[in-house]
C-alpha cells in the first residue's frame, strides 16, 4: 500500500479531506495532475502583475473557511460591500446598507430600484439570514428571478442589480439558478467581507498545502482509471491504498466513475494593465445597461496593490461568453471600456485572457446542500461538486465531511 487513502486531486476539497486523515492519524497521499495546489484557485504572475484564474474572492462568513484558513496571514483586503452600477451612461453606487449605514439617504435616491424595493431588501435579508443552513437548503425551492418577483421586487431592481450582480457570481447570465443557492450566496455576502488576500486567491491552497508534509502530495500526477483498490496513472504507474477519494472537478470525477459529465458554466476573464485605474477604490462595477459584453470590471490593483508593479494598474473585466474566441470578443470589450472610460482605455495592455468554459457546475434547482457521505462503493468515495453545491465553502466542507466518513469506515474495518 502506498497510503492508507488515495485522494485525486489538490483542489479546496482535496485539501481539507487529505488534512483532516492526517490530523486524525492516517496517511493520505494526494495525486494532483498539475504542477500545483489549488486547481480552479490559482494565481499566475505574468510581468509582475498577479492574476487570478477568472474573477474569484473570499467571503470571509464560510464556515468552512473560518475553520481552515488563517485569515491574518492572507492578509485578506476586502472590497466595498455593495457595488457601482453602470446605467444609462453613468455609474450609480449601491451600497449594503447594514454594513455601510452611512450610505442610506444615497441608496433611497439611487436609480436601482423603488423606493419599495429598498424596503424589500429588509424583508429578502430576514428570510436569507433565517436558520442554519440545513434549513436554508431545505426551503421550498424556486429559481431566483421567481422568488425576487415573489417577495415584490420590481423588474427595474432585478434587472438592474440582482442580475448583473449575482449572475456574474453563478455565471448564469438569466440568473436561473436555484433560489436556495442564491440565498446562500446572499448571506455570505450579508454577513462577511467579499476579499481578496494581498498575494492573490491563489495563497489560499498555498496556505492548506503548506500543512501537509511535502511526500504527501505528489504533482504531475494525472490519475486515468480506478481499478478495486489502486489508481492507474496516465504514466502508467498505479498506487493503492484502503481507501480512495476522488476529489477532482465534476467532470473528471463523473469520467474516472463512468458517468455523464453534469452540465457546467462559463466565462472569460480579460486582465488589461494600465498607467492609471479607472475608478478609485475597491469597487466591483457591474453593467446594467446591456450595452456589450461586459458583466462587471474590477481594479484588485486598487484593494491589494501587490497585484500591480509599482506605477500601474491591474484592471479585470469579466464577460459571459466562455464560447467566442477571446480575439472576437475583444473589440466588443475595449468598445464598452471606452463608453465608460473614453480613450485612455484604448492604451491599456491586454496582459491575459482565460477562457473558462466549465467555472462552475450548473445550479438551475434541484440543488442539495452536503448528502450524508456514502461510498460510491466499498473503499471508494467522492467528494467536491459532484456531491456538495460549489463554492470555497461547500468544497472545504465536503473534502472535511468525506474525511470522516472515510476514517468512521477505516476503523470499522475487519
Ligand atoms: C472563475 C471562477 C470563479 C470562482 N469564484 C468563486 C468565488 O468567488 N467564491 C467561491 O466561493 N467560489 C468560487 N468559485 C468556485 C470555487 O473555486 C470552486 O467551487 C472550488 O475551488 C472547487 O474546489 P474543488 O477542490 O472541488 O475542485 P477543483 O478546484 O476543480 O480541484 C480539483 C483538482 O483535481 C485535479 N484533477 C482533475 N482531474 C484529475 C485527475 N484525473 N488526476 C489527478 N488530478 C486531477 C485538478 O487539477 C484540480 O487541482 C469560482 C470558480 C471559478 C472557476
Amino acid at each position: 500500500m502506498d497510503a492508507d487513502v488515495i485522494v485525486i486531486g489538490a483542489g479546496l476539497s482535496g485539501l481539507a479531506c487529505a488534512l483532516e486523515l492526517m490530523e486524525s492519524g492516517l496517511r493520505p497521499l494526494v495525486l494532483e495532475a498539475a504542477m500545483q495546489p489549488g486547481g480552479r484557485i490559482a494565481t499566475d504572475q505574468v510581468d509582475g502583475f498577479r492574476l487570478d484564474r477568472g474573477f474569484q474572492v473570499l467571503q470571509t462568513w464560510y464556515p468552512a473557511a473560518r475553520h481552515w484558513l488563517d485569515y491574518d496571514a492572507l492578509d485578506l483586503r476586502p472590497f466595498y460591500p455593495g457595488a457601482l452600477v453602470r446605467i444609462d451612461g453613468r455609474f450609480h453606487r449601491v451600497s449594503d446598507i447594514w454594513r455601510r449605514p452611512g450610505a442610506l439617504a444615497e441608496m433611497l435616491r439611487s436609480p436601482v430600484g423603488t423606493l419599495g424595493d429598498k424596503l424589500r431588501l429588509l424583508r429578502l435579508r430576514r428570510r436569507a439570514l433565517a436558520g442554519d443552513l440545513e434549513h436554508l437548503y431545505a426551503r421550498r425551492e424556486t429559481d431566483a428571478p421567481s422568488l425576487l418577483r415573489g417577495l415584490g421586487f420590481s423588474e427595474q431592481i432585478i434587472e438592474r442589480f440582482f442580475r448583473p450582480f449575482f449572475s456574474g457570481v453563478f455565471f448564469e447570465p438569466s440568473l436561473a439558478v436555484s433560489s436556495r443557492a442564491f440565498e446562500f450566496v446572499f448571506r455570505a455576502f450579508a454577513l462577511g467581507d467579499t476579499a481578496l488576500p494581498a498575494h492573490g486567491m491563489g495563497e489560499i491552497p498555498r496556505q492548506l498545502a503548506a500543512r501537509l508534509p511535502p511526500d504527501c502530495i505528489r504533482y504531475g500526477q494525472r490519475c486515468t482509471a480506478i481499478e478495486d483498490q489502486q489508481v492507474i496513472l496516465a504514466d502508467g504507474g498505479r498506487c493503492s491504498a484502503a481507501a480512495i477519494v476522488i476529489a477532482t472537478d465534476g467532470g473528471a470525477a463523473a469520467q474516472l466513475l463512468g458517468r455523464p459529465a453534469p452540465p457546467t458554466r462559463g466565462t472569460t476573464c480579460f486582465y488589461f494593465a494600465a498607467t492609471r485605474a479607472p475608478i478609485d477604490g475597491p469597487y466591483l462595477v457591474l453593467a446594467a445597461d446591456g450595452s456589450g459584453p461586459i458583466n462587471s470590471l474590477l481594479c484588485p490593483s486598487n484593494l491589494a496593490p501587490a497585484y500591480a508593479p509599482p506605477g500601474q494598474a491591474l484592471v479585470t473585466v469579466n464577460c459571459f461568453d466562455s464560447e467566442a474566441a477571446p480575439e472576437s470578443l475583444e473589440p466588443a470589450v475595449r468598445q464598452q471600456l471606452g463608453a465608460w472610460f473614453g480613450a485612455a482605455a484604448a492604451d491599456w495592455r491586454l496582459l491575459q485572457v482565460y477562457q473558462l468554459r466549465a467555472a462552475l457546475p450548473g445550479q438551475a434547482p434541484p440543488v442539495t446542500a452536503l448528502a450524508p457521505v456514502r461510498p460510491v462503493r466499498p473503499g471508494l468515495w467522492v467528494c467536491g461538486e459532484l456531491v456538495a453545491p460549489p463554492s470555497i465553502h461547500w468544497a472545504l466542507a465536503s473534502g472535511e465531511a468525506t474525511a470522516a466518513a472515510v476514517l468512521a469506515a477505516y476503523r470499522d474495518r475487519p
